[in-house]
């Protein structure tokens, strides 16, 4: 276990206050961590789960619709919860619409919050631990849609496959830094943000067929990719995608 040991260390999760952001803080704090949650909204269950484990939570109200500002937004993070050793990328949203109707607000509402933010969030951070020289740990979370092309989610599988690029391009120019970056592809979890799937009997079903596992992934899934990921001893793991699907990609 020693291995996965994350005390004393302290990790910058977005989108923290449900579905796969919770559980990832909750891992993270399970080997250790205090948390720091960043999302638009304040977070009083996650918070109330990391004290549970026994790690101090640090909350960080921010939009990551304005990908602006970033810079000054880690520096004031660090000034006042601590420094950070782990940033897990995972605020995201969807906008579904069929291709002849997609608008240009729903392309631009998803590539702010899920691609232009991650990467200007994780530009500031490495910023910091290169000027520290630091040793740093960036986790983005991708998807299924970083693979494949979905179906009346242009902007999503867009900003999908670019976390994927941005994920292997930072970690080529950061590596010997000591920062490593690498991805989750979390198959079909059941969050929020698949209500509108996991209600639709039709396309639930159709899901549901192809997963091997023959069920929807939970947020507590992605904890032991995550505690690899985030792990002191993982230094030498880089620019990699995980895949955390109940069997999905194999089909
Ligand atoms: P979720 O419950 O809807 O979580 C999304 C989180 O992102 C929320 O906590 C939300 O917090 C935060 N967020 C959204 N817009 C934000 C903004 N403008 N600024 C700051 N934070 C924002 O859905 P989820 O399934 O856990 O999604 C988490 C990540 O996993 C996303 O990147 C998603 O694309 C990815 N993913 C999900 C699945 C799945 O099947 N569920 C599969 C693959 C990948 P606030 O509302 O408080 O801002």
């Amino acid at each position: 276990m020693t291995l996965f040991d994350l005390t004393g260390k302290r990790a910058l999760v977005t989108g923290a206050r449900t579905g796969l952001g919770r559980g990832l803080a909750q891992a993270l704090a399970g080997a250790g961590a205090d948390i720091v949650g960043l999302g638009s909204q304040p977070m009083p269950d996650t918070a109330a789960a990391i004290h549970a484990l026994g790690r101090t939570f640090h909350e960080v109200v921010r939009d990551l619709a304005d990908p602006t500002g970033l810079d000054t937004l880690v520096e004031e993070i660090e000034a006042e919860a601590g420094p950070i050793d782990i940033l897990v990328n995972n605020a995201g949203i969807i906008r579904r619409a069929d291709v002849l109707d997609f608008t240009e607000a729903d392309w631009d509402a998803v590539m702010d919050v899920n691609l232009k933010s991650l990467f200007f969030l994780s530009q500031a951070m490495a910023r910091r631990w290169v000027q520290r020289e630091q040793p740093g740990r960036i986790i983005n979370i991708a998807s299924m849609l970083s693979y494949q092309g979905g179906i009346r989610v242009p902007s999503y599988t867009a900003s999908k496959h670019g976390v994927v690029g941005v994920t292997k391009l930072m970690a080529n120019e950061l590596a010997a830094r000591g920062i490593t970056v690498n991805a989750i592809a979390p198959g079909y979890m059941a969050t929020d943000n698949t209500a509108a799937l996991q209600a639709d009997a039709v396309r639930n079903r159709q899901i549901m067929e192809r997963i091997p596992a023959g069920r929807w992934g939970e947020p507590g899934d992605l904890a032991t990719a995550v505690l690899f990921l985030a792990a002191p001893a993982s230094s030498y793991v880089t620019g990699i995608v995980v895949p955390v699907d109940g069997g999905w990609l194999a089909r």
